[in-house]
């Protein structure tokens, strides 16, 4: 990469996030980690400092704030130089109820987490791309938006929508040089997967899974972060509004 950009990766400190953050600052990338958890942004930011690569932890952010995301990004701004020309909106949390036993509180938690917030995100940054006339947006949605996924209504329709929001952005900025795209990871082994495995919700251990899985194997979160660092990559300019599932074949 010729130019020293800023990127944003929200939920950095674990799991998908994590392995992404690590990877736009190995490529090169000025990285925000930015998380609701304080420990564990800091950590994944010093690991990629102690890489020789430029990572600053921003915790304690909630995604669903708007004006700790607004506070959060011109933080970003101020500490690594902006503008933000990347972003990956990667935090999320997931959920697992009987539909009539969904609570509003439920509910509205999941949405506010994982559509609320790549609303505000977006909106905080998209002005630094369209004035640099360069940005890229990867949207962390989930394979369970395309199968449906029983009892999981509220997280599956949260994820549904950012695969709307997803394509209407990218043909509103495509004239501004700013490519919108989403990644639907399925099955990646993650904190998030294992607390579902403990928890018994994934209807048999990991392992089953990764048997039924064609390339016989649970998805790794750097599978995710590859296909992102291709996605905010100069050469993939020409993609935008996409769905690149990264699943192991598990959907086709
Ligand atoms: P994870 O290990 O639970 O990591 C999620 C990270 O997001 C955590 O660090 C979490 O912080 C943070 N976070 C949660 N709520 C937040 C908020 N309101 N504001 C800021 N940060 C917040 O999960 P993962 O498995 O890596 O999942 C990453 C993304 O991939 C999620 O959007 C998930 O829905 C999606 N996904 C994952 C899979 C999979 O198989 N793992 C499949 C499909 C989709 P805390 O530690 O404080 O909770």
């Amino acid at each position: 990469m010729s130019e020293r950009r800023t990127a944003i990766v929200t939920g950095g400190g674990s799991g998908i996030g994590r392995s992404i953050a690590l990877r736009l600052a190995e490529d090169g990338f000025a990285t925000a980690v930015l998380d609701l958890n304080e420990d564990s942004a800091g950590q994944v930011a010093e690991e990629a400092r102690q890489k020789g690569h430029e990572a600053v932890a921003f915790g304690g952010v909630d995604v669903s704030d708007r004006a700790q995301v607004n506070a959060a990004v011109q933080r970003v701004r101020d500490t690594l130089g902006g503008p933000v020309l990347v972003l990956v909106n990667n935090a999320g949390v997931t959920g697992f109820d009987p539909f009539l036993k969904i609570a509003d509180e439920t509910w509205d938690r999941i949405m506010a987490v994982n559509l609320n917030g790549p609303f505000y995100c977006c909106q905080a940054v998209v002005p630094d791309m369209k004035e640099a006339g360069w940005g890229r947006i990867v949207n962390i949605s989930s394979s369970s938006a395309h199968s449906g996924q029983p009892y999981m209504t509220h997280y599956v329709a949260s994820k549904a929508g950012l695969v709307g929001l997803t394509k209407s952005l990218a043909l509103e900025l495509g004239p501004a040089g700013v490519t919108v795209n989403t990644i639907p990871p399925g099955f990646v082994d993650t904190p998030m997967l294992r607390a579902s495995e403990e928890r018994g919700l994934l209807g048999g251990s990991v392992d089953h899974h990764a048997e039924l899985t064609p390339v016989r194997r649970p998805g790794r979160p750097e599978d995710i972060a590859a296909a992102c660092a291709f996605l905010v990559s100069e050469e993939a300019g020409y993609i935008t509004g996409q769905v690149l599932g990264v699943n192991g074949g598990r959907n086709t």
